[in-house]
């Protein structure tokens, strides 16, 4: 039978496709049948260009519901979809179409003119463009193409998207991820976080990377729930829709902007069911006031483009609590280990590298067999780049990313642990340590603190605050006071940023 993720998503549609989909944040109405013929009519546009199978179709466009359908279509016609980041400019779009050589390119109409100059000279054969505005080239050819198509066959091994990874750490990679990953991961998460028909999820993430564009969009569309689809997050409109949604998704700095909004409050949110955050750590702070303000405890998990979800706080208070400052437990199906760097399982409660193996676990980064084969354990684990723990009950917490880890003088220093010694001092924001090079230690610490808003704060009253509670060798060299830290658009602290601007410190 056919393994294409689009054959059991459109397999999951309500049977009465007049139904209402998508409702949009400007008053637009998608039903279940207008998705099943306008992904038909943009899959029969792509049939049409005659491209060799496995053909990427790299995709830089403002969210809107077309740019999904553009996504399903691509799946329904069984090529490749490579969704890129708006926000990155010619030379990572030279990058990344160089690297991934797409046969097919949609961007923005404003930005026709640079993208389509890359994209000839790296030999795409088809630039398309698709504005927020439903106008642009790609449903303008579309609308002559037949409104029935049969979903391409498509075996679970075989590629259905490339994902570039967020490029935290350094230059993205290119995650290949097949139909098989993404349906068995879908199928888990719809069990796990007890999905419904009756659900009603707002959706204001990004679609280019797994949070939004995985984990939201196959959620709703495997249990038929609607979405509310808001094309940018604003606080103000999504506590305004809470009152009938029964789902919502966000990266962490989302839950912070909606606490600052006054009409959040427990009637705004008397038909949610749940709430889950994931991309980046969710500060303890903002899971304990988003309860204490809402009722509702914030489900936390743990993911990455290499692999759609790994771990899941609990859903059913049966299996446990939701815990704070954990990521929950691995998904039924993926086995997760903390080893050492010998490569040695390490006990309960040890800190170590996170490895991870199952079903949703990528075939390797495009074009990169070297790295691939570095990135896997001889018993074939992924080696997650994350370093973690897990306690007794199973629990797992993420301690930061290995590339993040400073050694001092010989030491390990976790950042994660400064960092949450200063971030539970009064008038803290929120704080990030990072490494730079030094002349006696190799490498020492630089913690950068951000206030609370209205609050000032001294750095050396902070370093002598830290030199009461921790081991000398933990201590930051120096800490500056800062208004805000660098975040990509998950949300991501770019740790990568701060250590460049300080690493001449004391070299
Ligand atoms: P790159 O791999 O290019 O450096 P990246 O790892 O940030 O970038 P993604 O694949 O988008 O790219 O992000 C996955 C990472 O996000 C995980 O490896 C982990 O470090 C982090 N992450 C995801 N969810 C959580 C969470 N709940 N808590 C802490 N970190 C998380
Ligand atoms: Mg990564």
């Amino acid at each position: 039978d056919n393994q294409n993720l689009f054959a059991a998503l459109r397999a999951a549609f309500p049977a009465n496709l007049d139904a209402i989909a998508v409702e949009t944040d400007d008053g637009l109405h998608y039903s279940w049948g207008d998705l099943e013929r306008a992904t038909a009519m943009v899959a029969n546009l792509l049939a049409s260009l005659d491209l060799p199978p496995g053909s990427r179709i790299a995709v830089q466009v403002e969210k809107s519901v077309e740019a999904m359908v553009l996504y399903l279509a691509t799946l329904r016609a069984g090529y490749v979809y490579l969704p890129l980041n708006t926000a990155y400019q010619s030379a990572e779009i030279e990058y990344f179409i160089g690297n991934a050589e797409p046969a097919v390119v949609v961007c923005s109409g404003r930005n026709f003119g640079w993208v389509s100059k890359i994209a000839f000279k790296a030999g795409t054969g088809h630039v398309f463009t698709l504005n927020e505005d439903r106008s642009g080239t790609l449903l303008e050819r579309a609308a002559h193409y037949s409104d029935q198509h049969i979903v391409a066959h498509r075996s679970a091994d075989d590629l259905a998207v490339i994902v570039y990874t967020s490029g935290t750490t350094g230059r993205s990679k290119g995650a290949m991820l097949t139909h098989g990953n993404m349906l068995s991961n879908a199928l888990v998460l719809k069990e796990y976080w007890g999905w419904r028909p009756d659900d009603v999820l707002i959706h204001a993430l990004p679609i280019f990377h797994v949070h939004g564009l995985f984990v939201a969009i196959h959620g709703a569309l495997l249990s038929g729930s609607k979405m509310i689809w808001f094309g940018k997050f604003d606080p103000r409109q999504v506590v305004a829709r809470l009152p009938q949604a029964t789902v919502f998704m966000g990266v962490p700095t989302l839950y912070v902007r909606m606490l600052a909004e006054p009409a959040l409050d427990r009637a705004a949110v008397r038909k949610m069911r749940l709430f889950i955050s994931g991309s980046a750590p969710l500060l303890i702070e903002t899971f304990n006031e988003w309860r204490a303000r809402t009722g509702h405890t914030i489900l936390e998990r743990y993911g990455m483009s290499e692999t759609v979800m790994l771990t899941s706080n609990p859903y059913d208070a049966k299996q446990g609590e939701r815990r704070g400052g954990t990521v929950g437990f691995p998904l039924p199906g993926v086995e997760l280990r903390v080893q050492d760097e010998a490569g040695q399982p390490l006990a309960a409660g040890e800190t170590g590298a996170i490895v991870v193996k199952g079903p949703n676990v990528f075939k390797g980064y495009w074009r990169m067999p070297e790295k691939t084969r570095e990135e896997f354990t001889a018993d074939g684990f992924f080696k997650t780049g994350d370093v973690g723990r897990i306690d007794a009950q199973g629990y797992v917490t993420i301690v930061g990313r290995a590339k993040d880890l400073i050694i001092s003088g010989g030491y390990n220093v976790y950042p994660a642990e400064i960092e949450s010694y200063i971030n539970d001092m009064p008038g803290v924001a929120e704080s990030a340590v990072v490494g730079v090079p030094h002349p006696d230690f190799g490498e020492v610490g630089v913690a950068i603190v951000v206030p609370k808003p209205g609050q000032t704060l001294q750095a050396d009253r902070i370093m002598a605050q830290l030199k009461a509670s921790l081991a000398n060798f933990k201590i930051p060299k120096r800490c500056f006071v800062a208004s805000d830290l660098p975040r990509n658009t998950m949300g991501k602290v770019q740790k990568a940023v701060l250590r460049e601007q300080h690493k001449s410190l004391f070299i």
